[in-house]
């Protein structure tokens, strides 16, 4: 258990993933009365099938190609991609010239030409970047979320993902001698991948769910994005787990992290045999959610088959869980990391595939900010990962509920619920109670912000 010392006092955690540090506020910020701008709880009545969506089976996207009569996943690149193969070369003279200009005339006789030079090539760095995006439908009905879905649906997504990380891998990445085992039902893909692949260097996919994290499509989908350069969150992330494997003799930082949070059990989530979902120690998000495999895994193509659908199962534990506890479909922004596709043997076994959901509401109708001591201090969050993970462990398993339900469960008697962290993971003020019944509180705190 974390000494209850420790949730009184405003205190910072250290993320070891990234080296950074976060503000646990939640003991004083909570307190304060909320008013201000609230967010409009997005209707869940959405059509089968939208004539106007660009997602949707035989509708024509924007640049006039039809899609197919798809009946599971369909991958294609994007119409606006924000990377291409074909980008043009840098011309790196450019911005040395411009600051020279600029420094000469300014401060005439005090920085000579060549030293303007120098002090561009490291002040005005720039580099052309290469790449290819695609989009993947999760499935042909445009009301789905992932939620919705079987675990043999969400395999399937797993499978595509699978299918276009082993198509891009470098033929010389270690981690390619495990492509034999991937699945055969992936997507089929177009003539665009026989060109050079060979200086892609990272596979990001990632899905934007909610209009409020700025999803401009409601059909399910996500994204995939191969770029030449690494992404800096994954450079911090590689750079962090390569330095700990080299200073603890061999051993994974994010394997480490979660036996640790098997034996404390305290901000697990969810569990099956081979995955886990958690509020990490880190958060910053209020609902944030890590899911890793039990196992050193480096990417998708070193899962195996029961594994596939042991992460398939994990993923929709998440969904469900944020979309129980808030009697919504719950918006989230999610990301999987894993091996680069083209680096360094060394580099291939740091990596540990592992998964973020990043939600951006405190509540259903409360967006959390980040605000100028966040933007340009440090992160900070309102309640303890502890306490996120036991609403969440408690939301249920099943299809989500109608929560109008859930208030006509909820006692009178329950009124005037307040907002608090607390180490066993309690929000309301108050009284003991079962954990459905804090969860029926919790729901009744949830509709408090919404009408
Ligand atoms: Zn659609
Ligand atoms: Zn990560």
């Amino acid at each position: 258990m974390v000494p209850v010392r420790l949730n009184d006092v405003a205190h910072r955690r250290f993320d070891p993933l990234k080296g950074s540090w976060v503000l646990l506020a939640s003991p004083h910020k909570n307190k304060r009365p909320r008013q201000g701008h609230k967010e409009a709880v997005e209707s869940g009545d959405k059509p089968a099938y939208d004539p106007k969506c660009y997602l949707c089976p035989c509708n024509h996207r924007a640049n006039g190609v039809r899609n197919p009569q798809y009946t599971g996943t369909f991958l294609f690149e994007n119409d606006y991609s924000t990377v291409r193969m074909d980008e043009g070369e840098y011309d790196t003279d450019t911005c040395k010239k411009g600051a020279s200009s600029w420094l000469q005339l300014t401060l005439p006789g005090l920085i000579m030409a060549d030293s303007l030079q120098d002090c561009a090539s490291g002040l005005l760095r720039a580099e052309v970047v290469i790449g290819r995006c695609y989009v993947l439908t999760y499935s042909p009905n445009h009301h789905y979320t992932i939620s919705d879905m079987a675990p043999e649906e969400v395999l399937a997504i797993i499978e595509a993902w699978t299918t276009v990380y082993a198509r891009y891998l470098s033929p010389d990445n270690p981690v390619r001698r495990s492509t034999t085992s991937i699945s055969s039902h992936g997507p089929s893909f177009g003539d665009e991948t026989t060109s050079n692949t060979t200086n892609l260097r990272y596979m990001q996919i990632f899905d934007n769910n909610g209009e409020i994290v700025g999803c401009s499509n409601t059909h399910p989908h996500g994204q995939i994005w191969i770029t030449s350069s690494m992404p800096d969150e994954v450079r911090l992330e590689l750079a962090q787990m390569s330095k700990y494997r080299k200073d603890h003799c061999g051993r994974h930082l994010l394997e480490d992290y979660a036996r640790l949070e098997l034996d404390r059990k305290e901000r697990v989530v969810w569990q099956n045999d081979g995955f886990m979902a958690i509020c990490p120690w880190w958060a910053v998000w209020p609902f944030e959610v890590l899911l890793l495999p039990k196992r050193h895994i480096r990417g998708l193509v070193d899962l195996n088959k029961a594994e596939s659908l042991q992460f398939a199962e994990a993923i929709l534990h998440v969904t469900r869980s944020y979309d129980n506890l808030f009697g919504m479909t719950f918006p989230y922004i999610s990301a999987l990391h894993q091996a680069p596709l083209n680096g360094t043997e060394a580099e291939m076994n740091s990596s540990y595939l592992h998964m973020h959901f990043s939600p951006p509401l405190l509540l259903p109708s409360v967006k959390k900010f980040f605000g100028g001591y966040e933007l340009h201090g440090e992160p900070t969050r309102e309640i303890t990962p502890e306490a996120a993970a036991a609403f969440l462990r408690h939301s249920g398993t099943q299809l989500p509920v109608c929560a109008d339900n859930l208030k006509a469960a909820q006692p009178q008697s329950q009124k005037g619920a307040v907002l608090v962290g607390s180490p066993d993971g309690v929000f309301c003020r108050g009284g003991t109670s079962t954990w459905w019944e804090r969860v029926l509180r919790t729901s009744r705190w949830v509709k408090l912000w919404l009408f």
